[in-house]
């Protein structure tokens, strides 16, 4: 059986009662980084074995787990923070593991797009997830426009040293729209920040951007 399994964003204590239940119990645990998940294990007293499971591996990795996966072992798929697959390694072993026919179990928990979907205030009947903004900014701009156009919630990830480019881009492309920034989800210093897209430029240009952050924006449609 192979699980995959959400561990915390950032507080430790985000994770489900079943997550550890499994964590403890699979022969094998594929993480994305052995060292950061070893702090979790470390945490809740998980001694399964770990193996390395990440970007650049994904392919030749997925088989030599599906292999093992066949042959009757658990393993549970986890990545560095939140859902695996979503922005983070996970979709090749879970298509082949599909494609071989292996049984699959999904144990749910944190992510960051959903909890800042549901902290922001905006409707969340129709949205749309667009991972990362694309470093440059004649991609950016333009993924910023085609989000705005399919219309409803629009949420992005961005980084710390992208967020000002990312926010004066939103303001030029959209006529400066109101947006929600939402930062360091589940820790010290989680902050939602609304306002117009130069509001928060100016905001976060004063005050150094500084974590993990979650860009959303609605638009009627
Ligand atoms: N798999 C993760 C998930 O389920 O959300 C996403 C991993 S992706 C590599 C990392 C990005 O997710 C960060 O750069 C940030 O945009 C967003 N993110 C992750 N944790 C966050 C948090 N605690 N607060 C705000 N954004 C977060």
């Amino acid at each position: 059986m192979l699980y995959i399994v959400s561990t915390p964003i950032g507080n430790m204590k985000d994770i489900t009662l079943r997550a550890i239940d499994v964590l403890k119990s699979v022969d094998l645990i594929a993480a994305e980084d052995t060292r950061h998940t070893g702090v979790l294990c470390k945490e809740y007293g998980i001694t399964a074995p770990l193996t390395s499971y990440y970007d650049h591996n994904e392919s030749g990795k997925s088989r030599e787990l599906v292999e093992q996966l066949k042959a009757g072992k658990n393993i549970a798929l986890v990545s560095d923070a939140g859902t695996p697959g979503i922005n983070d390694p996970g979709y090749r072993l879970v298509s082949l593991a599909k494609a071989e026919g292996v049984e699959m179990c999904v144990i749910p928990g944190a992510c960051a797009v959903i909890a800042a979907l549901s902290l922001s205030a905006l409707p969340t009947d129709r949205f749309a997830f667009y991972g990362f903004l694309p470093v440059k900014s004649g991609a950016r701009r333009k993924k910023i426009l085609q989000a705005a156009e399919a219309g409803g919630t629009a949420i992005f990830y961005e980084s710390t040293h992208r967020l000002l480019k990312a926010l004066k881009d939103i303001e030029d492309v959209l006529h400066d729209p109101v947006i929600t920034v939402a930062r360091e989800l589940t820790k010290k210093f989680e902050e939602r920040r609304d306002g117009k897209a130069s509001e928060l430029l100016a905001h976060f240009t004063a005050h150094k951007p500084l974590g993990e952050f979650v860009i959303l924006f609605h638009i009627e449609s």
